[in-house]
């Protein structure tokens, strides 16, 4: 699949509108997008088993995206066939006093992927330049008000590309998705939640206050994807109406960075071959 056409350049004039949250791509058939989901799923875990063998890079996969965009469903089939030992899941809540009482990307680093493992940000610190900056959130934490400028997304976009860069110079390689729904679709979605009892649980009053700000977010995803989509760490615009299609995209994005890693399996020096050759015979011959 060519998902070059869903990566996004730095600083680009790409608008959230080209992308129409509807499209399939080549494929018009759930049931093949789940088939080639499949595959991949297998695959992941094969460059996983690699990644971890390895212990040098680590991977960071960020999801982002508007209420009932499909965050947690795809997590959980993307990443369903991944080794529970070598992941690990990270959810952004509202911060918490603690972590209020520290700069925004604290939270973040002490949830980062060790090497060898695959972390996933069910959201994260772009949260502080999306829900803050639409809520005028800054003022109720505790920065110096010398800091708090019209300058400070800038600065944010540029703290957070540095970040980024820092991460991927010391092996951690991220991948940034947004899953992109529409206004329609989401309306869909929060009725079903109301209406389907199993679905009840996951609805929240508040989701349909955030919805009234839908054009306030789409304006400041578009801004904080071109300001921080870099080669190191791009992001990707996921079209995500149709639930199948944007499963099957994510993995392929996750595969093709995988594989550009050129990750291997340890290579063998010519004494560890002896040693496990000398060990087989040892074994061979217990009675
Ligand atoms: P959910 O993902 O539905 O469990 O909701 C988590 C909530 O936490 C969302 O409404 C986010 O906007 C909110 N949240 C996450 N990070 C922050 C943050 N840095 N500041 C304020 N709210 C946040
Ligand atoms: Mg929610």
């Amino acid at each position: 699949m060519d998902i070059g056409k869903y990566e996004i350049g730095y600083k680009s004039d790409f608008k959230l509108s080209d992308i129409k949250p509807n499209q399939t791509g080549q494929f018009d058939s759930k049931e093949d997008a789940e088939k080639q989901l499949v595959k991949n799923v297998e695959r992941m875990a094969e460059l996983q088993s690699i990644l971890y063998a390895q212990d040098k890079y680590s991977l960071l996969i960020i999801f982002q995206a508007m209420d009932t965009a499909g965050k947690d469903g795809t997590i959980k089939h993307v990443m369903s066939g991944l080794n529970p030992q070598s992941t690990h899941v990270h959810s952004f809540k509202q911060p918490s006093a603690e972590e209020l009482d520290h700069d925004y990307l604290w939270r973040a680093s002490k949830n980062l992927p060790e090497r060898g493992m695959i972390g996933i940000f069910n959201r994260s610190y772009y949260e502080d330049v999306l829900v803050v900056r639409v809520h005028d959130l800054l003022k109720s934490q505790q920065i110096p008000e010398e800091f708090i400028t019209d300058n400070i997304w800038k600065e944010r976009y540029r703290q957070i590309r540095d970040f980024e860069q820092y991460l991927n110079e010391n092996g951690t390689i991220t991948i940034k998705f947004f899953l992109h729904i529409s206004k329609d679709e989401q309306k869909k979605r929060l009725l079903e939640r109301i209406d389907d009892k199993t679905k009840n649980w996951k609805f929240s009053a508040a989701d349909i206050k955030e919805r009234q700000y839908w054009e306030d977010y789409l304006r400041n995803y578009q801004e904080t994807i071109c300001e921080t989509s870099t080669k190191q760490a791009p992001w990707y615009v996921i079209p995500a109406d149709k639930k199948w299609f944007a499963r099957l995209l994510v993995s392929e994005v996750i595969i093709k960075s995988m594989e550009s890693l050129n990750i291997a399996y340890p290579a063998i020096s010519k004494e560890q071959k002896q040693v496990l050759k000398d060990c087989k015979q040892k074994l061979l011959k217990e009675k």
